[in-house]
């Protein structure tokens, strides 16, 4: 690596977010050094951001930032897990200082926000892709994972459904709304909320959990196959927000609550017996989430109308390869 770009990282990535006394080194040596608290599991997730693919070339560099970071937190947030640390991997066709200290700013905004701090990466040329390994802690025991849904369960929602992929038509040209509707599904799609509190809540008595990055119906699959069960979705109970209700008709919305990327919200799974105290957090307002269907036994998920009929779908969920 060139002398002038361990100044760069000087100059943006050291003191980025919020270092705490489990870190004992941070950037600058050729490891971090860090003190998980006794009894505590490491949780540790990578997601890699493709400018063209995960978000259009000319965005800004802040957004870009904010971003890549909340797509990792919302996995700490689907594990119950506690975020500390992140790495970052920086690929840029050049070092840009306007971008470099629009990128680092947002970076630091939200590590801030969510109590963590950069502690290493790596920075290359070539095109731009931001790659952030997140580490973070639970308790042995309390990791919320996929595969404990049990028949009976019920399933629920936090936060609304469809807003990532309507942001996305806003976003690409393919639906006009209000500039007010928009500005809200951008928002929606640029800071996807993490939902680190809510996973910290549910820990204690969710069977099973995940976020939503590939559509609903693709990732609460995912529980269902890992869990060894069926899943029922009631699609009239599906949480929407008002701007996407105005946005798009009532098949449109639909189809990107259920199969849309991007919401980052978390589905998860709570047993019958959990029901009353989880009710509880919602109407105390310590939780936002929405009953959206049942576990049962069996396979996939299917989906049906208030009236219990069969709802049919077109498309399941945004695949790379
Ligand atoms: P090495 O040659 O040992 O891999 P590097 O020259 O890649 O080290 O990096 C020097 C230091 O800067 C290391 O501590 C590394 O973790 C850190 N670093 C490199 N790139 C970044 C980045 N984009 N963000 C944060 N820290 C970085
Ligand atoms: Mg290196």
């Amino acid at each position: 690596m060139a002398a002038d770009e361990f100044s760069l990282i000087a100059q943006y990535f050291t003191a980025c977010g919020a270092a705490g006394l489990d870190t004992l080194l941070g950037v600058g040596d050729d490891c971090a050094l860090l003190a998980p608290p006794a009894g505590e599991l490491l949780a540790v997730t990578t997601d890699t951001l493709l400018a063209a693919v995960h978000f259009p070339l000319d965005s800004p560099a802040r957004l870009i930032a904010e971003r890549a970071l909340a797509v990792n937190l919302s996995d700490m947030a689907a594990m119950g897990a506690t975020p500390r640390w992140f790495q970052l991997a920086l690929t840029m066709p050049s070092a840009n200082q306007d971008w470099l200290a629009e990128f680092s700013a947002g970076l630091n905004a939200m590590a801030c926000r969510f109590n963590c701090a950069l502690v290493g990466g790596d920075t290359t040329r070539g095109p731009l892709t931001i790659s952030i390994t997140l580490m973070g802690t639970v308790p042995s025991g309390q990791a919320l994972k996929r595969n404990g849904a049990k028949p009976g369960d019920t399933i629920y929602a936090t936060g609304n459904l469809g807003d990532g992929a309507g942001a996305l038509a806003v976003l690409e040209g393919e639906l006009s709304t209000s500039a007010e509707d928009a500005a809200y599904l951008k928002e929606r799609f640029w800071r996807p909320q993490a939902r680190v509190t809510e996973g910290l809540a549910i820990r204690h008595f969710a069977s099973a959990a995940i976020d939503i990055s590939d559509g609903l119906l693709a990732d609460l699959g995912h529980i269902a196959n890992t869990s060894q069960v069926g899943a029922v979705v009631n699609v009239d109970t599906l949480p929407l927000s008002q701007a996407l209700c105005r946005a798009a008709g009532p098949e449109r919305r639909l189809n990107w609550a259920l199969s849309g990327g991007d919401d980052y919200e978390l589905c998860f799974t709570v047993p019958a017996d959990k029901i009353a105290h989880c009710q509880r957090l919602i109407d105390e307002g310590r939780l936002t989430a929405t009953p959206i269907g049942k576990i049962i036994e069996g396979q996939g998920v299917r989906c049906v109308d208030k009236q219990g009929m069969p709802f049919e779908i077109c498309d399941s969920g945004y695949q790379h390869f």
